[in-house]
């Protein structure tokens, strides 16, 4: 996998875009203003929500453009991150805003200073133009890059904290064995190869020699690191 010609799918209307293309695409997609002006017409109450690109940090290969609720606070956020991308054993995470680390539970060092997401809104600390830093497990950490695109007064289309609006094509990598698109990764090979070969189709895997060293292979920067194995689902 490789930069340029990754592409995401705009969840409003449907169309595969090119990965640069996609922020300007959300601004002007007609199905995404049809959604808002069905949004006005409801009773949730208006506010200030926030267009938010999310990508891995590594490659920039994944990548999720969201809404956030102005009301929602960096916890709605860091759950959702988990839920879709990152959950694999409940390690801690933080976010770095504009130098002040927010963190995802009681301070686990005893440090004085220091901030918990759950009593952090979005519209106390974002902005326009904002790009923060995101880190979940300080252990093998998955580190990731959240920018505000812009922001906008209107009444949330869901009813939930954050609405997922484009994210990221997952297009397989061939198997190393037959080059059909893989559905799982061999830990054992990513570490030990030197070709860095290790990817399996459903087939070549129930044939591999490391089978307890399978995981499967989804939609997420987390996969390979510390037993991740998906499901890499939106959690609503
Ligand atoms: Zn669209
Ligand atoms: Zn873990
Ligand atoms: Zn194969
Ligand atoms: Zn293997």
């Amino acid at each position: 996998m490789s930069g340029p010609q990754i592409r995401g799918i705009c969840f409003f209307c449907k169309r595969e875009l090119a990965k640069s293309g996609l922020s300007r695409h959300l601004t002007t997609c007609p199905k995404r203003l049809e959604a808002q002006a069905e949004a006005e017409r409801g009773a949730r109450r208006r506010q200030t929500l926030y267009h938010l690109q999310v990508r891995d940090a590594w490659s920039g290969d994944y990548f999720l453009h969201l809404e956030m609720r102005g009301t929602a606070t960096l916890h709605d956020l860091d759950e959702y991150l988990r839920a879709i991308w990152l959950e694999c054993c409940g390690h801690l995470s933080a976010f770095e805003i504009d130098g002040v680390t927010y963190d995802s539970d009681a301070d686990p060092f005893g440090w004085s200073d220091h901030f918990l997401m759950k009593d952090v809104k979005a519209n106390s600390v974002f902005r326009p133009g904002l790009e923060m830093n995101y880190q979940y497990d300080f252990g093998t950490t998955s580190e990731l890059t959240i920018k505000v695109i812009a922001q906008r007064e209107g009444r949330p289309l869901s009813d939930h904290p954050i609405f997922l609006m484009a994210r990221n094509l997952f297009e397989p990598p061939p198997c190393m064995v037959c080059g059909a698109p893989a559905t799982w990764l061999c830990t054992e090979c990513l570490y030990d190869r030197a070709d860095d070969r290790c990817e399996l189709c459903d087939v070549h895997a129930e044939e591999h020699e490391h089978e307890e060293m399978l995981l499967a292979l989804v939609n997420s920067p987390r996969v390979g690191m510390c037993g991740y194995s998906g499901p890499a689902e939106p959690p609503y």
